[in-house]
């Protein structure tokens, strides 16, 4: 499968991974907007958000949840942060493995564009 996100949990592709289980894989967006800017992802390739299957959600969110917390804690994030999830070409989405951006470090506009 021609998935950039595989090749980066299998190492084809370099990342700056900032943590990893059996399941979650996080790395730095090679694109930061933000001055943290983390992408939070399964291991396993599931499209989107949209096409998670009630087992997946209940196995995988609470590990994505649970990594950005930490993940949060670790950057120092206490004044806050985003966490975005875009779904499908009108969510914006540009990279069709799912994934959770984890943004902080400045203060966040809304509504976004
Ligand atoms: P999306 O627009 O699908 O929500 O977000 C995809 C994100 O993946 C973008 O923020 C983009 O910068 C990031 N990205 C795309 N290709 C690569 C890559 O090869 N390595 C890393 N680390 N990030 C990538």
């Amino acid at each position: 499968m021609d998935c950039i996100f595989c090749k980066i949990v299998n190492r084809e592709i370099d990342s700056q991974v900032i943590y990893e289980n059996e399941q979650v894989l996080a790395f730095e967006d090679v694109n930061p907007q933000a001055p943290t800017h983390i992408l939070v992802i399964p291991k396993k390739h599931i499209e989107n958000i949209h096409e998670m299957t009630a087992d997946e959600q209940q196995e995988l969110l609470p590990e994505i949840f649970q990594t950005i917390q930490q993940i949060a804690e670790e950057k120092d994030l206490g004044k806050g942060y985003r966490v975005v999830n875009n779904c499908k070409e009108n969510g914006g989405q540009t990279v069709n493995h799912l994934h959770f951006h984890l943004l902080g470090g400045r203060f966040m506009q809304w509504p976004p564009g």
